[in-house]
C-alpha cells in the first residue's frame, strides 16, 4: 500500500466533524446492540448496574487497514487449529506430561489437572467435546516490509467478542456506504473507498458450534424423558452480556434450543447430577419455574477461565460437578488445559519432536508448514538456555514479552520489566511462565476510539485479528463438526503492551483489507 494513504489515514476530522461522529456512533451502537453495560464505578451511587441502560462498548470510529494476505491465511488455517487443539486434548498422556510439570508451580493448574484426575478415576461418562475457538494474530512486520501472520495465541475457553464483532463490521459498513455529506458518514479518502470490511459470521458459526453439540448429544438420558437446553455459565457482574445473547439468540430463534443462563456461583444450587444414572445427566432447575427441570446438553463457559473466579472450594466443586456430568462441555477441563501458553511454546520448539506433524497426520505436510509459519519465537524457562539469556539481558528482553499460565488480558509482564520480575522470584518458579518475542505490526496506521466511558482517543494504533473456529470430537479423535467463520479486530494505542477489550486496553474495531 502506498505509504502516504497509509499515514494520511483516517482523514482528519474537524472538532464538529468529530462530536457528530461520535454521537452517531454511540446511538447506533445503542440502537443496534453493539453495548456493554456501564462500568459500576461510574454509576451513581446504590445504583443497580443490571437495572441500568447499557452504553456503547469500545469501538474505532474507523474501520483499520489489514494485510489482505494475512486475513486471508489465518482464515485458511482455522480449521486445521481446531483440529490440532482438538488433538492434542484427545492426547492424555502427551498432554498430561507437560501440564505435571506446571502444578507444582501453578496452583490454577494444579486444581484444574486435580479435577480432570477425579473424574478420569471415576470414568468419564461424555465422550463428545465442543471447543469453540479463537486464534489470534498479529500482521507483523517482517525486515523486507512484506506483512507475515504472525500468531499472539490460541485461546480454548470463553472465546469472547464473537457476538459483537460483527456489528462492528455493520456500523463501519453503514458509515462507508452511506451518501457523501450524509450525517452519517466519514470525510473522503481513497482508503474508504477501497470496499467494505468483509462478512463476518461469528455469531452463526458460533451458535452452530453450540447446536451441532446440542445435536450430537441425542435423546435425554433421564427417565422420565427431559427436555433438553444449553447452559451458559456466566460471570456474577459479567459485563460482556449481549456478546452473549447474541449467540443465545441465535440458539433460541434460529434452532428453537432452550438457553439458560446461569451465574457461576449458582451452579451447585441451580443443577443436580443423578448419580444413580449410569449416564451422569446434568439437570437444571430453573428457579423461575420449580417445577420444571431440563437436562443439559451442552454447558457453555463464559467463566471459570480465571483464578480469581474460583473464590472457594465451593467452585471447584461445581467445576468438578459439571466436568464429572454427562452435558458435553465446552470446553472440558483438559481442553482448557491444552489452552495454556505452555502448550504453544512447546508447539513452536524449533527443534526436537515434531509434534505439530504428530498431531496432524492426516493433514497435507504443506498446510502443516503454514501453520508453523503462524508462530513467533517462544522459550521455555525452567532450564538454563537461550530463554534465560534473553529474559536476564536488558536489551534481549526489550524484545519479549512473559507469560503465565492465564487468560483474559492484564497477566503479562513486558520488555524492561522482565529482568527484575523473574530475579524477584525463585527460579524454581520461572517454568510456570514463558517467554515469546514481541510481533511488530506496522504502526504507521492511526485511528480513533471511542471508549465506553465516552473519552475519544486518536493516536498510532496496533490492531489484533482474531478469528473463530468451533469444533466438535469424542475421545477417539473423530471429529464430527469443524468449522470457521467470523473474525474480530481490536485495536489498540502503540504504547499500549496488553491487549484486551474487557480487560480495558483496546477497542473493537473491524478491517479495511489491502
Ligand atoms: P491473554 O490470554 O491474557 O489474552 P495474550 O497472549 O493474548 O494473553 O496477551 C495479551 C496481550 O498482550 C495481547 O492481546 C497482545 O496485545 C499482547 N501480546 C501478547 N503476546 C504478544 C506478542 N508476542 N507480541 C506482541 N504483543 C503481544
Ligand atoms: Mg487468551
Ligand atoms: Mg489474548
Amino acid at each position: 500500500m502506498d505509504d502516504s494513504m497509509y499515514t494520511n489515514y483516517p482523514p482528519g476530522l474537524s472538532p464538529a466533524q468529530q462530536e457528530y461522529l461520535v454521537t452517531a456512533t454511540k446511538d447506533w451502537a445503542i440502537q443496534n446492540g453493539l453495548t456493554v453495560r456501564p462500568n459500576p464505578a461510574m454509576l451513581p451511587e446504590g445504583a443497580d448496574p443490571n437495572r441500568v441502560l447499557a452504553t456503547n462498548a469500545p469501538v474505532t470510529l474507523f474501520p483499520s487497514p489489514f494485510p489482505k494476505v494475512c486475513f486471508e491465511e489465518a482464515r485458511a488455517l482455522q480449521t486445521v487449529y481446531n483440529e490440532l487443539y482438538a488433538a492434542i486434548t484427545c492426547n492424555e498422556e502427551w498432554l498430561g506430561k507437560i501440564i505435571e510439570d506446571l502444578v507444582d508451580v501453578d496452583d490454577f493448574v494444579a486444581n484444574l489437572w486435580k479435577t480432570h484426575l477425579a473424574v478420569q478415576k471415576e470414568g468419564y461418562v461424555q465422550n463428545l467435546s465442543l471447543g469453540l475457538y479463537r486464534s489470534d494474530y498479529m500482521a507483523h512486520v517482517t525486515p523486507n516490509n512484506a506483512p507475515a501472520l504472525k500468531q499472539v495465541e490460541f485461546n480454548t475457553i470463553s472465546s469472547s467478542f464473537g457476538g459483537l464483532s460483527a456489528l462492528v463490521r455493520s456500523l463501519h459498513t453503514e458509515l462507508l456506504t452511506s451518501p457523501p455529506g450524509s450525517p452519517i458518514s466519514y470525510p473522503p479518502h481513497p482508503l474508504l473507498q477501497s470496499g467494505v470490511p468483509p462478512e463476518n459470521t461469528a455469531v452463526e458459526t458460533l451458535s452452530g458450534g453450540l447446536a451441532a453439540a446440542h445435536k450430537a448429544y441425542g435423546p435425554s438420558r433421564s427417565t422420565p424423558d427431559l427436555p433438553l437446553c444449553v447452559l451458559f455459565i456466566v460471570q456474577e457482574g459479567e459485563r460482556n452480556v449481549f456478546d452473549h445473547y447474541a449467540l443465545s439468540k441465535r440458539l433460541t430463534q434460529f434452532y428453537k434450543i432452550p438457553v439458560f443462563r446461569l451465574a457461576s456461583s449458582k451452579i451447585l444450587d441451580q443443577t443436580t447430577v443423578s448419580n444413580s444414572n449410569p449416564s451422569r445427566p446434568l439437570i437444571y432447575h430453573p428457579p423461575h419455574s420449580p417445577e420444571s427441570a431440563f437436562e443439559v446438553t451442552t454447558v457453555y463457559l463464559r467463566a471459570y477461565y480465571s483464578p480469581d473466579e474460583y473464590k472457594s472450594e465451593r467452585d471447584w466443586e461445581a467445576r468438578l460437578h459439571m466436568e464429572r456430568s454427562g452435558a458435553i462441555k465446552c470446553p472440558s477441563v483438559l481442553n482448557q488445559l491444552a489452552g495454556c501458553k505452555k502448550i504453544q511454546q512447546v508447539l513452536a520448539e524449533p527443534t526436537g519432536p515434531d509434534h505439530l506433524s504428530s498431531f496432524l497426520g492426516n493433514v497435507d505436510p504443506a498446510i502443516v508448514a503454514r501453520l508453523r509459519e503462524t508462530f513467533a519465537p517462544q522459550y521455555d524457562l525452567s532450564t538454563t538456555g537461550q530463554g534465560r539469556e534473553l529474559a536476564l539481558s536488558p536489551e534481549t528482553a526489550m524484545k519479549h514479552v512473559l507469560k503465565p499460565q492465564r487468560e483474559g488480558g492484564g497477566n503479562n509482564i513486558y520488555k524492561s520489566e522482565i529482568p527484575d520480575f523473574l530475579r524477584s522470584m525463585p527460579e524454581s518458579d520461572w517454568k510456570g511462565w514463558v517467554l515469546m518475542e514481541l510481533i511488530n505490526p506496522a504502526a504507521n496506521a492511526q485511528n480513533i476510539a471511542l471508549r465506553n466511558d465516552g473519552e475519544v482517543l486518536r493516536g498510532s494504533v496496533i490492531s489484533e485479528l482474531g478469528v473463530y473456529g468451533t469444533i466438535l470430537w469424542d475421545k477417539t479423535g473423530k471429529i464430527s463438526h469443524n468449522e470457521e467463520g467470523g473474525w474480530l479486530l481490536r485495536t489498540k494505542g502503540k504504547e499500549v503492551n496488553e491487549g484486551g477489550v474487557a480487560a480495558g486496553f483496546s477497542s473493537l474495531d473491524s478491517v479495511l483489507l489491502y
